[in-house]
C-alpha cells in the first residue's frame, strides 16, 4: 500500500511552516522537493568524500569516482536503457538538449530541413532549434495541441515530410499536464530520430526508453527529487556514433597536441570539464529513492490525485482549467476568467502556506495558442495528498471571494 505519510516523513522540508501555516508545496512541476537520503548523500559527498573526479591515482577521488560513475548504471536502470555507456550526465535537460542540437542535429541539417515539434514544448525544447533556424535556416514545424490539451502522436506523425530532419516533443506538458505516447511517435517516425524531453515524464510515470525506441531522452535531476545542476540524456548507440561534442575541455579528450585532438570514448567523449559530482551522486541516490517506492505506486498515487483534483476544479464554476487531456499527468493550470490574474492568485495562496507558480511556464507559445498571459500552475508530486488538494481549493475560494 502507497503510504503517503511515511514518504512525507522522509522530506524534511513538507514539516515546515510558511506565513505560519503548513507549507503545502504544489509547485513540484518547476521543481521538487528533497528527502533525507539525498541531502544526507550531498552532506556526505562533502564533509567525507569529495574530492574531483578521474585520473585521480589517491583515495577520495578513487571513491568519489566510483560513486559518480555508479550513477550511470542507476540512470540506466531507471530508463531501462540498453547500456549506461548510451547516458551522457549533464546539468539538466536544457543542457541535454542543447548539446543534441549543437553536436547531432546542426552538423546534419541544411536550410529547408525540418524539426517537428509542438506548440506546448517548453523553452528548453525550442529555443535550441530556433538557433538552428536563424543560423541554418532550418524550418520549425508546430504541431498544436487539441481542444482539450491531447497531443496525439497521429497529429504529430502528420507534420513529418520528407524534409523533416528531427521530432523533437516532450512526453508530458509542464503546463497541461497532457502526456504524449512518444512509443507510437518513434513507430509511425520511420528513419526520423525522436527526442524527448523527459523533464516531467519521467517524474510522473515509469519510463522504458528500450520499449519506446526514441534516439534522444532527457532528464533532470532536480525535478526527480535530486539536486539542481545534476541530469542526464540517454542518447541510443547509433546517434551516438554520429554526434560531434558539444564543449571542449578535460575529460572528453584522449589526448590533445598542439596540431590535433583525439576524443574519449562515449559517453565521456560528450563530458566536458569538472562535473557536478555530488550533485550527480545525489541524483542516484534520488533515482534509487523512486524506484524504491516504485514508479508504478507513484503513478497510481499522483493519477488517483489527479482525479480528485479534477473532480474539485469542476465544483467552481468561475475556474479554467487549461487542459483536459484523458489520463493527463497531476498538473494543473488555472485561469479565472474576468477574475484574480494568475500572480494574485499565487500571491494569496502563497499567505495561506500554498506554493504554486504563476507565469508562462517557459511556454510562451503555448501560453499564446491558449490566449492567456499567464497561468496559475499546481503541480503535485509523489508526496502530495488529497488534503492538500483540499486547502488549494479553499485558497482559490478566498481568491475567488477577494477578487469576484
Ligand atoms: N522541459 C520541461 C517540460 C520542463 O518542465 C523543464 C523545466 O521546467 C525543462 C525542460 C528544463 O529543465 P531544466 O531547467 O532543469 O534544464
Amino acid at each position: 500500500m502507497y503510504d503517503v505519510n511515511k514518504i512525507r516523513a522522509d522530506f524534511p522540508i513538507l514539516a515546515r511552516e510558511v506565513n505560519g501555516q503548513p507549507l503545502t508545496y504544489l509547485d513540484n512541476g518547476a521543481s521538487a522537493q528533497k528527502p533525507q537520503v539525498v541531502i544526507d548523500a550531498v552532506t556526505r559527498g562533502y564533509a567525507e568524500e569529495y574530492s574531483n573526479v578521474h585520473r585521480g591515482l589517491h583515495y577520495l577521488s578513487n571513491l568519489a569516482t566510483e560513486k559518480y560513475e555508479a550513477v550511470r548504471g542507476i540512470v540506466a536502470r531507471f530508463l531501462n536503457a540498453p547500456s549506461e555507456d548510451e547516458i551522457v550526465f549533464n546539468s539538466g535537460t536544457t543542457e541535454g538538449i542543447n548539446m543534441v542540437a549543437y553536436g547531432w542535429a546542426a552538423p546534419r541539417m541544411a536550410e529547408g530541413d525540418e524539426i517537428v515539434l509542438t506548440v506546448a514544448e517548453h523553452h528548453a525544447n525550442i529555443v535550441p532549434w530556433h538557433f538552428l533556424r536563424e543560423r541554418q535556416g532550418v524550418r520549425l514545424v508546430w504541431v498544436e495541441p487539441d481542444a482539450d490539451g491531447s497531443i496525439p502522436a497521429d497529429k504529430v506523425l502528420a507534420a513529418v515530410t520528407e524534409r523533416t530532419k528531427l521530432i523533437a516533443v516532450t512526453q508530458c506538458s509542464n503546463v497541461l499536464g497532457s502526456i504524449v505516447d512518444v512509443k507510437a511517435i518513434k513507430a509511425g517516425a520511420g528513419d526520423v530520430p525522436v527526442l524527448v524531453d523527459g523533464s516531467q515524464g519521467a517524474v510522473h510515470m515509469p519510463v522504458d526508453v528500450a520499449d519506446l525506441g526514441v534516439d534522444f531522452y532527457a532528464i533532470t535531476g532536480h525535478k526527480l527529487y535530486g539536486p539542481s545542476g545534476s541530469g542526464a540524456i540517454f542518447v541510443k548507440r547509433e546517434r551516438m556514433d554520429e554526434m560531434r561534442p558539444f564543449m571542449g575541455g578535460g575529460d572528453m579528450i584522449r589526448e590533445v597536441t598542439r596540431e590535433t585532438v583525439t576524443y574519449n570514448d562515449p559517453p565521456m567523449k560528450f563530458e566536458a570539464g569538472t562535473p557536478g559530482i555530488v550533485q550527480t551522486i545525489g541524483l542516484g541516490v534520488a533515482l534509487e529513492y523512486m524506484m524504491g517506492v516504485g514508479m508504478e505506486n507513484i503513478a497510481a498515487h499522483e493519477a488517483s490525485l489527479a482525479k480528485y483534483a479534477a473532480e474539485r476544479f469542476e465544483g467552481l464554476n468561475w475556474l479554467n482549467v487549461q487542459g483536459k487531456a484523458p489520463g493527463k499527468a497531476a498538473i494543473f493550470s488555472l485561469t479565472v476568467e474576468g477574475g484574480a490574474h494568475a500572480h494574485d492568485l499565487s500571491t494569496i495562496l502563497d499567505k495561506k502556506g500554498i506554493a504554486i507558480r504563476a507565469g508562462h511556464h517557459c511556454a510562451q507559445p503555448l501560453m499564446d495558442h491558449l490566449g492567456v498571459p499567464a497561468t496559475a500552475r499546481a503541480s503535485f508530486g509523489m508526496y502530495n495528498t488529497t488534503e492538500e488538494v483540499d486547502r488549494l481549493v479553499e485558497g482559490l475560494e478566498l481568491c475567488h471571494r477577494l477578487f469576484g
